[in-house]
């Protein structure tokens, strides 16, 4: 099969492929952003960007990403939705397959972002969309004036609490420590709102019911001791796992998140990489967006230098 070429080619239309997106067709390379399901990835998920530097005050996730995907199309990337099956490296071109066509490129991002970490309990796959959610924008108005329990203690467990607070009846968030690891203002948020109780030091056990969820299974790690809370829903946000499938071989941290330089390059020449998938400290839309664009960079570098050095 005959390989379509591009200079550039970025698999994930997350933030930060999005922003390489751009900030590689605004350099003039050929560039293809690949992606399997909707442009967004997790920031399709924010029901309120509020800390974006400059979009006060904040907007929705998904005009948020709308906005992205229109300014990278406009600058000249191609994007195609397809899923990608495998990525290969041979001489100074990456080959990339999908179920129907082969690209190839000099340069290659891999933005493919990260999925919900599962608790691996009893009952979390029997009643997945029967009230075990990990996505409280998406599946919070199923549960309106309804008893709802967000397990974590990031971020993530503590926004998407605010919002259930909005919608549902009660909001218990379950947390298997003794504080919070959210940012400050964003863990006090949860911790004055009045429709949000927090039992600390305990962990789910099991979800039971029968057609839906009816109620969990609490332990206490202090004491041992097991309870029953009844809830109609389930809102997992025990951090991430990253999608590196399509390169098993990069060196990672212990999480599997992907080690990188700080040009967001690989160890394979040309293979760069940034976003959730990446390792880091700080997991943001601004950190994204940043990551994407020096990966940008840093590819149009590469593959200037690869091709004045094949004409020296
Ligand atoms: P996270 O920071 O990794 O937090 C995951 C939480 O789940 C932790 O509290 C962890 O407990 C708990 N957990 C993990 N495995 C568990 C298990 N098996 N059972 C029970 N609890 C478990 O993940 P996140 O909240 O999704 O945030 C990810 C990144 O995105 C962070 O960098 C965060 O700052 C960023 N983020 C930012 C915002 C914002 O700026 N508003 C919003 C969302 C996410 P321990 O605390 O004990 O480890």
């Amino acid at each position: 099969m005959e390989s379509t070429r591009y200079d550039f080619i970025i698999i994930g239309a997350g933030v930060a492929g999005l922003t390489a997106a751009q900030y590689g067709a605004r350099s003039n390379l050929k560039t293809l952003v690949l992606e399997n399901v909707s442009s967004g990835g997790q920031a399709l998920n924010i029901m309120h960007l509020e800390n974006y530097p400059g979009l006060y005050p904040g907007i929705p996730g998904s005009e948020f990403i709308g906005k992205m995907e229109a300014q990278a199309k406009d600058f000249g990337a191609v994007m195609q939705k397809t899923q990608v099956l495998s990525v290969d490296k041979v001489g100074p071109l990456f080959t990339v397959k999908t179920a129907d066509q082969t690209f190839s490129s000099e340069a290659l991002l891999l933005a493919t972002g990260a999925y919900p970490r599962k608790l691996g309990i009893p009952g979390e796959d029997t009643f997945a969309g029967r009230g075990v959610s990990y996505c409280a924008t998406c599946d919070g108005p199923f549960f309106r004036n309804k008893r709802v329990v967000v397990v974590g203690g990031g971020d993530s467990a503590c926004d998407e609490a605010t919002y259930l607070s909005t919608l549902a009846a009660e909001v218990t968030l379950v947390h298997r420590r003794a504080q919070l690891r959210a940012q400050k203002a964003v863990a006090e948020r949860v911790l004055r709102n009045p429709k949000i109780t927090v039992r600390f030091n305990t962990v789910v056990k099991e979800i039971r019911g029968t057609q839906a969820v009816e109620s969990l299974l609490l332990e206490d790690t202090g004491t041992g001791l097991t309870s029953e809370a009844a809830a109609d829903g389930v809102f997992i946000f025990a951090g991430s796992v990253p999608r590196t499938e399509l390169v098993p071989v990069l060196p990672h941290d212990d999480g599997g998140f992907i080690l990188t330089d700080d040009r967001m390059a690989t160890p394979i020449p040309g293979l760069f990489c940034a976003g959730d998938v990446r390792s880091k400290q700080f997991r943001q839309v601004v950190t994204a967006a940043a990551e994407g664009a020096l990966a940008a960079h840093s590819a149009e570098k590469y593959v200037r230098d690869a091709r004045s050095e094949a004409y020296r």
